[in-house]
């Protein structure tokens, strides 16, 4: 008998499916099956993929109910945001689906322009892409559909097969994808999905000559060790990891507005984003009245069942996340942070943990590590430079935001920041599909965006003609 992983529902403790935990004969099995499809992928006209991909997003707008509700199910986000989220996936597609004829565009160099190797009067070159082949994509428990949308529809749209490995979490909005892709006439082998104990599926991709390109999305940890294996295998590898966002909030910020945007930014399916709003930085002069501000929005956060639609946050993923936020806390208050707001109650079954809102130490973990729940450190700042500073003093560079009146000091304090994306006066927790996401630092290695991500997944081809 296979044996299989349990998937619980985080807002009920209860297994709501199970999925295979596959043997890594298995897993190198169902790679040789997708490999052997990418030639057909590749076959497929560009107009036809195109289509394909808009088919995909139909399909996905058709069952957008039921899968909204699975994933509510396994992941524990409100209902009211995984709705969005499947209309967000279906638009990934149809994006994927345009960007085609951008990026097989193609060009054609005459050589005569230079006058070095000789005789270049005598040859033109063209430059074009082709597909990697396979693509092996492992994605995180926090996003499933659209982080999956991320790295399957440019996959498909640059005429790649892929093999997908969900997080044990969070598998079954995924499968249920996978199996709609299949309907819709891409070749059956051209999406697979492996199931079964992480470590195995990642050395299997790591060590298998067939999976050309390894597309990354999870901790900064797990990500960075397998980018150095992979690529020592001479594979390509995107890697989208973890952060550690800084909101600044100067003293002449609209700080209503600040207020709701940390607000949404750090609590939004209680704070499990890669690039959540993680560590508040306020100017010393409207501290107080910030953190006074902060503290009224967050009294009326509504926390609870998820299927509900009036409910603002939900579950964490597990247990062991509820167990980690209690340690953050501990730590800090050891450290001499103080409690600046914490949530009434929540549900006792299910993994819930309270909103809360510490004033931190410089030292203590919350401002130091990814803090993947609810819990919102603020620190005090002086000036700009200590700003600076203290959001450039992680590990991470996802994402930042700034809050002032001042474009020109916003702008300069943003060239100084080190993320890939600095809001200005807007929450970190914001993602646009169409421009380059990632991070500096630990935060990432490469930039995911559908244009980039297609650009990454295929290989560059020069091909030289000698007119004589
Ligand atoms: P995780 O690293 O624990 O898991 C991510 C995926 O990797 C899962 O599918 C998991 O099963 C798999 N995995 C675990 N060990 C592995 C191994 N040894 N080899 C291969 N695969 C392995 O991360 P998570 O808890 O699922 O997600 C949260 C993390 O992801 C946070 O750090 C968050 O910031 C990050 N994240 C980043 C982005 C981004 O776009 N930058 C987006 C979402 C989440």
């Amino acid at each position: 008998m296979t044996s299989e992983i349990p998937v619980y529902n985080p807002a009920t403790e209860e297994i709501i499916a199970r999925v295979p935990m596959m043997s890594r004969e298995t897993i190198r099995e169902i790679i040789g099956r997708t490999y052997d499809a990418s030639s057909e992928v590749m076959a497929i006209p560009a107009y036809k993929r195109s289509k394909l991909l808009k088919e995909v997003a139909r399909a996905l707008r058709d069952q957008s109910d039921e899968l909204a509700r699975l994933l509510t199910a396994e992941i524990g986000r409100p209902i009211r945001s995984t709705k969005l989220i499947i209309e967000r996936t279906a638009s990934i597609y149809e994006l994927a689906a345009q960007e085609i004829s951008h990026v097989f565009s193609g060009e054609f160099v005459p050589l005569d322009l230079y006058d070095y190797p000789p005789g270049n009067e005598n040859r033109i070159a063209f430059v074009v892409r082709e597909p990697v082949g396979l693509v092996g994509a492992i994605t995180p428990f926090n996003f499933p559909p659209d982080s999956m949308a991320h790295k399957v529809a440019p996959a498909l749209a640059a005429g790649n097969s892929v093999v997908i490995k969900p997080s044990s979490y969070a598998p079954l909005t995924i499968t249920r994808i996978v199996n709609i892709i299949k309907q819709t006439g891409f070749p059956q082998d051209a999406i697979n999905v492996v199931t079964g104990d992480a470590k195995e599926i990642g050395d299997e991709f790591v060590d298998n000559p067939k999976v050309s390109l390894i597309t990354f999305t999870g901790s900064s940890s797990v990500g960075l060790s397998l980018a150095g294996r992979a690529v020592a295998q001479g594979k390509k590898v995107i890697m989208e990891l973890g952060g550690s966002d800084a909101m600044i909030v100067l003293e002449d910020a609209d700080l209503s507005r600040a207020a709701q945007a940390a607000i949404i930014g750090r609590f939004d399916y209680a704070g499990q984003f890669c690039n959540a709003t993680k560590r508040l930085l306020v100017r010393d002069e409207v501290f107080d009245k910030f953190v006074g501000m902060l503290a009224d929005m967050a009294f009326n956060l509504r926390v609870g069942d998820p299927l509900r639609e009036d409910v603002d946050l939900g579950p964490l993923i597990s247990r062991d996340a509820v167990k980690l936020m209690d340690l953050f806390v501990k730590d800090a208050l050891d450290k001499g942070g103080k409690v600046l707001f914490r949530y009434k109650e929540v549900p006792s079954k299910g993994f819930y943990y309270p909103p809360t809102i510490i004033e931190a130490t410089r030292d203590a973990r919350v401002l130091r590590e990814e803090v993947f729940g609810p819990v919102l450190p603020v620190v005090r700042i002086k000036d700009d430079e200590d700003a600076v500073r203290v959001a450039n003093s992680v590990e991470y560079g996802l994402d930042a935001s700034i809050f002032t009146r001042d474009f020109a000091r916003a702008y300069r304090l943003a060239s100084k920041i080190k993320a890939g994306s600095v809001f200005i006066n807007d929450t970190t927790r914001l993602r646009f599909d169409n421009l380059p996401f990632g991070g500096y630092k630990k935060s990432g290695i490469g930039r995911e965006s559908v244009r980039d991500t297609m650009r990454e997944m295929t290989e560059t081809k020069v091909i030289i003609q000698s007119l004589i």
